[in-house]
């Protein structure tokens, strides 16, 4: 990909799945990383997997404590941002608390607001730079038992329309990625029965990998995707088309 290696790269949820994959993908293309996930024991394996140009953030992105610890290295220059944390807390309209509401809009996109705002204030101050936002295939058609997580990831297609509108004459340059089925830990854990139906669904006939994910968000954040801002690339194996 053009010009990522030196880039000052953050990921957001980058210990696990799709975050880790990209991690891998931009530690590759010679990219200065700074991972930030959950309080965990995982610092020694990236320590392990990312020997240099790797700082590792324990924060929760939805605490003040988080977003203050994550601008202070933005501070420090910021080239790339990826808005990759994400959770989910399921359940039916019905049968929804508020707590899981709220939870989920917090992490998914209050966090996302508030990161957005610090990175692209300062890549505006820097003369350039991307903003990648984690949506979700089912922000297009919907899905049972998510009303929360299904809201926030459309409303980040939304958010990021809005900020290519307001940031694209400073050179900052705003997208999202809609993944479908990914092959992360979680899912290739659940009843191969169950893996197998949504095998079934996707036209590819298979699930994506985290690395396929990866390797679109390297690809939106080079220069090769220069003229690119305010779109949503689905990584589906083209499951939106019903
Ligand atoms: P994952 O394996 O659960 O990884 C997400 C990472 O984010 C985890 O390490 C998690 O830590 C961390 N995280 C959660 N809440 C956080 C917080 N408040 N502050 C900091 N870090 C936090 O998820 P994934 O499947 O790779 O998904 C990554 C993104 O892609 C998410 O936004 C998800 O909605 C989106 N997506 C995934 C799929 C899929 O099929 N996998 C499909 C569509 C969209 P803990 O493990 O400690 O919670």
């Amino acid at each position: 990909m053009k010009n990522l290696k030196g880039k000052r790269v953050v990921i957001t949820g980058g210990a696990s799945g799709i975050g880790l994959a990209t991690a891998v993908r931009f530690y590759e293309e010679g990219s200065e990383l700074c991972i930030v996930d959950m309080p965990t024991e995982e610092e020694t394996e990236l320590k392990a997997r990312f020997p240099e140009r790797m700082t590792y953030i324990q924060a929760d992105v939805s605490t003040q404590d988080g977003v203050d610890k994550i601008q202070n290295w933005i501070n420090g220059g910021v080239d790339v941002f990826i808005n990759n944390a994400g959770i989910t807390r399921d359940a039916t309209m019905a049968k929804m608390t508020d707590e899981q509401w709220d939870q989920v809009l917090a992490v998914n996109l209050t966090a996302v607001y508030k990161l957005s705002k610090i990175a692209a204030i300062k890549m505006k101050e820097q003369g350039g730079g991307a903003i990648l936002q984690a949506s979700s295939v089912v922000a297009h058609y919907g899905n049972f038992g998510q009303s929360n997580y299904v809201a926030t990831k459309a409303a980040v297609i939304g958010l990021t329309k809005t900020m290519a509108k307001e940031y694209g004459k400073y050179g900052v340059r705003i997208n999202s990625v809609a993944p479908g089925f990914i092959g992360t830990p979680m899912v290739r854990s659940m009843p191969e029965k169950v893996v197998k139906m949504m095998e079934d669904k996707v036209p590819l006939k298979r699930l994506g990998e985290p690395d396929e994910i990866a390797a679109i968000y390297a690809f939106l954040a080079s220069d090769d995707a220069k003229y690119i801002t305010g779109t949503c690339i689905n990584v589906d194996g083209g499951i939106v088309l019903g």
